[in-house]
């Protein structure tokens, strides 16, 4: 029967095991005249291998990573390993199925949760975030799109805008930053309760991109014939704080390698060399254009934090309790400017100590602006600090901002972070009938780098003639570029093999398989958004009518009805 069995079992491409099966139940047919008992229940058996000593604690080790593992999927790896190595090693004659490996992952503490993407309905119509889309859209509508050429219809053929005399073309750029893991995931990933699909940051094997698109021409990069002009001009000259890149670069992207033993991690200093290059790439193929560069808010967190330019936060001299601020611009000069003496300066403040990391303070921070010196001449007399005025103004702001914010705690049941700065640089009415001139204080908080508390990345774009704004928060189905992450990370798990060498090669490869047409239906996608925003719609109508309408730039009053908006 032993034979007959293994011919059975082999027809059927199965093993021994199987026919042994076969054998045994051919065998219990015969003794009983009865079906063998149903095999369901089996999983039920399996599962309680699970509850085996040795299974247990080994597959314990596996998943804290102390057991080498293989590329692919968690699911494949632990199937995988059961199947090929644990049971055969206990000399456990069975397999683990598909469904079963889904149930020990559970019990091993793992969850399938969805990797997040797509919009975020969390904090959408929390009231500042509205009235921060609204600010957002206003401008938009009124500053850029009025501008701005439109590309509509099946084939995205463009139309050029009327624009009133004096003018120019607007193109809207978008930029945001993306990683990929060189084992990159689904979008589906097993994790333990509070962890993060980032796990591999620590393994090195990141490829971080950071990129701008726009309409026009997809991607923000000199095309061959652009290069070739460009390369009959001269170098431009080496800027000092360029990082040392003398040299013309030809494609707004960057990509780097970040982790253990690569380069360092994406940061603010690069995001700003990177848009002072794109904005000369613009500069090449848009001569004479405004290029509107938009970001996602937490690109411009970096420079709102405590360093901020706030002039009634500073002291008069150097040193003592006063914040270090973020290093400027003089406005009037485009000089940088420091706000702290350098670690190697050789001065001492008035009682002999060093000055060296300290805060420079107001008299020589206005010294270093030339305005000590301009007030001087003009009015003969010397400043003070801060007057009386402007002392009681502050605390009657102080005093108010402390209330509204009280306010807004009640409401929300936290707080926020950022409000406590954004009150007290708002200058209110009475402020502006106040002189100019009265104290230090007064006199550093007008000028223009003081005044406004723009991120930098804002300042810069502005005084090259651009535009800049932000995204508001938890938006970024505003972002044309998620779409284009979306395409990167699809056929990059396509193509993967798990290795640093493929991935390195495949990103760029990824990026550049986005076609232009692409780029303009992902930019449409977001307009339409946008214009379901601006008719007040809430986030989840905006899904639904962004969805329905898709051959559409805006969205069609019949969707409105439907929706009862109107
Ligand atoms: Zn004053």
């Amino acid at each position: 029967m032993t034979t007959a069995s293994n011919i059975v079992a082999d027809r059927f491409g199965k093993g021994p095991w199987f026919a042994r099966r076969l054998c045994a139940m051919a065998s219990y047919i015969l003794h009983t005249q009865e079906l063998p008992p149903s095999t369901q229940g089996k999983g039920a058996q399996r599962s309680s291998l699970f509850n085996c000593l040795e299974v247990r604690s080994t597959l314990e080790k596996w998943t804290k990573g102390l057991i080498p593992i293989e590329q692919g999927g968690l699911e494949g790896q632990l199937r995988q390993y059961v199947n090929m190595v644990l049971f055969p090693s206990l000399e456990i004659e069975d397999m683990i199925s598909e469904s079963m490996v889904n149930q020990w992952l559970k019990k091993l503490g793992f969850q399938l949760l969805q990797v997040q993407k797509g919009i975020y309905v969390d904090g959408h119509e929390r009231n500042d975030v509205v009235e921060s889309r609204k600010q957002f859209l206003d401008y938009i509508y009124t500053e850029v799109l009025p501008f701005s050429c439109v590309y509509e219809g099946a084939d995205l053929t463009v139309t050029a805008p009327s624009l009133p005399p004096g003018q120019k073309l607007h193109h809207t750029i978008f930029h945001d930053e993306t990683c990929i893991h060189a084992n990159e995931l689904d979008n589906f990933a097993w994790m333990r309760e509070g962890e993060q699909p980032l796990r591999n940051k620590s393994r090195g094997c990141i490829v971080h991109v950071s990129d701008f698109i726009l309409e026009d021409c997809g991607h923000l990069r000199l095309s061959d014939d652009e290069i070739k002009h460009q390369q009959t001009l001269p170098l431009p000259p080496k800027a000092p704080g360029d990082g040392g890149a003398g040299n013309q670069s030809f494609d707004a992207r960057r990509i780097i390698y970040p982790g253990k033993n690569h380069d360092p991690w994406w940061d603010m200093a690069q995001l700003i060399a990177q848009t002072k290059d794109a904005i000369k790439i613009f500069e090449v193929k848009y001569p004479d254009s405004v290029g509107v560069f938009i970001y996602d808010c937490s690109s411009a967190h970096a420079v709102f934090t405590s360093d901020a330019l706030l002039a009634h936060k500073m002291n008069r001299g150097p040193g003592g309790k006063q914040p270090k601020m973020q290093s400027t611009v003089i406005p009037s000069t485009g000089k940088p400017q420091l706000m702290v003496y350098p670690d190697d300066y050789e001065g001492v403040d008035k009682s002999g100590k060093p000055l060296a990391g300290q805060p420079k303070g107001m008299e020589r921070v206005l010294q270093e602006h030339g305005l000590l010196e301009m007030h001087h001449n003009k009015h003969g007399s010397k400043l003070v600090g801060v007057c009386k005025t402007c002392k009681l103004s502050q605390e009657a702001r102080d005093k108010a901002l402390k209330e509204a914010k009280e306010k807004q705690d009640e409401i929300e049941g936290s707080g926020d972070e950022a409000l406590g700065e954004r009150g007290i640089s708002d200058m209110d009415e009475d402020d502006l009938l106040r002189p100019s001139n009265c104290c230090m204080q007064r006199v550093l908080s007008l000028q223009e780098d003081f005044r406004h508390e723009k991120p930098l990345l804002q300042l810069i774009i502005e005084r090259a003639g651009h535009k800049c704004a932000f995204l508001p928060k938890f938006h970024c189905e505003l972002n044309p570029i998620e779409m284009v992450w979306s395409q990167l990370k699809r056929r990059f798990r396509e193509y993967a093999d798990g290795t640093f060498p493929t991935a390195k090669k495949l990103v760029p490869e990824c990026l550049d398989a986005v076609s232009t047409v692409n780029i303009r239906r992902y930019f449409q996608h977001c307009w339409r958004y946008m214009d379901a925003y601006k008719r007040g719609l809430n986030v989840k109508q905006a899904a639904y009518a962004v969805k329905k309408y898709t051959s559409h730039r805006r969205i069609p009053r019949g969707v409105m009805m439907d929706l009862g908006v109107l």
